[in-house]
């Protein structure tokens, strides 16, 4: 996931990393050309019926009514399994009877209370969020000295006793994702091999308004697992700066959680193609999310726009020559539980899957598609993108593994994308308390689900597969 900053392809980072877009100059597709084309109509009907048709509003509609009935929606809990029920039911009642679950063991980590208290060199609360799957504290907390550490190499190069017994606190400045989660991913694990007692990181945003983010984190083997939380951009800069001072920081921290497993359930929705149903292209989004917030943009949206796609095609009568399979992951957030559960039981038929698409980066206004793939399949994807100059949703960016979820099978080189938005603001939202629908816009959500089906639509449809 490099990019080249001469190039004048080079785009700012809006998400998860540099973007590269893809220069379709010297594609040669032949007829194909011709034949993509001709979904023009079609993709003219369906932006119709949604942007200003009977679907006019309904993606935002049932995506509020969905989070505002269940809210969060943690791996392993029954408003999850129950939110599951209520999504199989919207759609039989759309006339899509085609619906399988798949049953999975998922981990069930439950938040109990959490404080951090700095009482040197003056007392200050501070709101933290611990990190999925953290250990707890003992009953009356750890207190201890923070160590501020900038970098890995930081780390590295501080004297194990200037780290035993203390509480680390990561502060990366946000970069991209990529960059910069591996403190929250790595930093416990590292912070511990080095005998701290705990480790907190800056919260992995690039904005905040005293926000904590929490995300997933990994233990690594043969290290004592330690407490692990994350606490606001405000928080940990002014510890920063008393640090720099000289200034002796203490602070009390107390975290209670429980670990259980609990089984779950991925949920695949057909509309089987009329042609080669043997063969899908895979619309998903996670149905799961963190325990704050709503997880209306992470990824209720998404989620939501996947659902769509199924159902405006049987709406619209337009059926294509391969089955669309709507995938809802159970249990993304701790560690892609579904996908990996999916991609273990469907080995035998992976070979089947021309396309794989996911939307978990938001659902602002669509701007294209992030793809992988050979040369053919981005020329071919690339022309297909053609066709969405009208909503302003026609760029292809260059990754070769995709996606969160997907990017499990797109990283084997199975062909598929994840959809491309205008989310410089994801990561402001992504993992706290203000993940609700007021990020979301009824505008916005049907455009993406415009894009999203009748992209889906052609790919399902064209008299070639996409080549791996
Ligand atoms: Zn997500």
């Amino acid at each position: 996931m490099t990019a080249d900053s001469d190039s004048e392809n080079y785009i700012e980072p809006t998400s998860r990393a540099p973007v590269k877009v893809f220069d379709c100059k010297n594609c040669d597709l032949g007829s194909l050309v011709e034949e993509i084309a001709s979904y023009e109509d079609r993709v003219q009907k369906i932006i119709d019926y949604v942007l200003s048709g009977p679907f006019k509003g309904k993606t935002h509609d049932e995506l509020a009514k969905f989070v505002d009935t269940f809210g969060a929606r943690p791996s392993g809990t029954f408003d999850l399994e129950k939110s599951i029920d209520y999504m199989i039911d919207l759609t039989r009642k759309e006339g899509l009877n085609d619906i399988v679950t798949e049953e999975l063991e998922v981990p069930r980590w439950e938040r109990g209370i959490e404080t951090l208290t700095m009482f040197e060199p003056r007392k200050k609360k501070m709101d933290i969020l611990g990190l999925g799957e953290s250990v707890k504290t003992p009953l009356n907390g750890l207190t201890a000295e923070v160590v501020v550490i900038s970098n890995f190499t930081h780390l590295e190069d501080t004297p194990d006793e200037e780290i035993k017994g203390k509480i680390v606190l990561y502060v990366p400045i946000f970069t991209t994702y990529v960059e910069t989660v591996i403190y929250r991913k790595e930093g416990a694990a590292k912070a511990s091999a080095k005998g701290a007692v705990a480790s907190l990181v800056r919260s992995i945003a690039p904005f905040s308004i005293n926000s904590p983010h929490t995300g997933s984190q990994n233990y690594s083997d043969g290290v004592e697992p330690i407490p692990a939380a994350a606490i606001t951009l405000e928080d940990a800069d002014m510890i920063t700066r008393l640090y720099n001072r000289g200034e002796k920081v203490k602070v009390n921290l107390i975290m209670y959680s429980t670990l259980e497993t609990a089984v779950s359930r991925n949920t695949l929705i057909d509309l089987k193609g009329y042609k080669d149903p043997e063969k899908l292209v895979i619309v998903s989004g996670h149905i799961d999310s963190w325990d704050v917030g709503q997880g209306a943009m992470d990824d209720g949206g998404g989620m939501f726009i996947s659902w769509a796609v199924p159902v405006i095609l049987r709406r619209l009568k337009l059926t294509p020559r391969r089955t669309i399979r709507t995938i809802f992951w159970t249990a993304e957030e701790l560690g892609f539980y579904g996908a990996h559960s999916y991609k273990k039981s469907h080995k035998s038929e992976s070979h089947n899957i021309n396309y794989i698409m996911e939307s978990d980066e938001g659902t602002f206004a669509p701007l294209g598609l992030v793809a992988n793939g050979n040369r053919k399949t981005r020329c071919i994807v690339a022309e297909v993108l053609k066709l969405f100059q009208s909503i302003n949703a026609s760029t292809l960016v260059e990754d070769d593994s995709p996606g969160s979820d997907i990017s499990i099978f797109t990283s084997n080189g199975i062909p598929g994308a994840s959809l491309h938005n205008d989310n410089a603001k994801y990561f402001w939202f992504h993992h706290t308390e203000g993940d609700t629908m007021n990020v979301e816009t009824p505008e916005n959500l049907d455009l993406c689900t415009a894009f999203w089906t009748a992209v889906a639509y052609i790919i399902a449809d064209l008299s070639v597969d996409i080549p791996r």
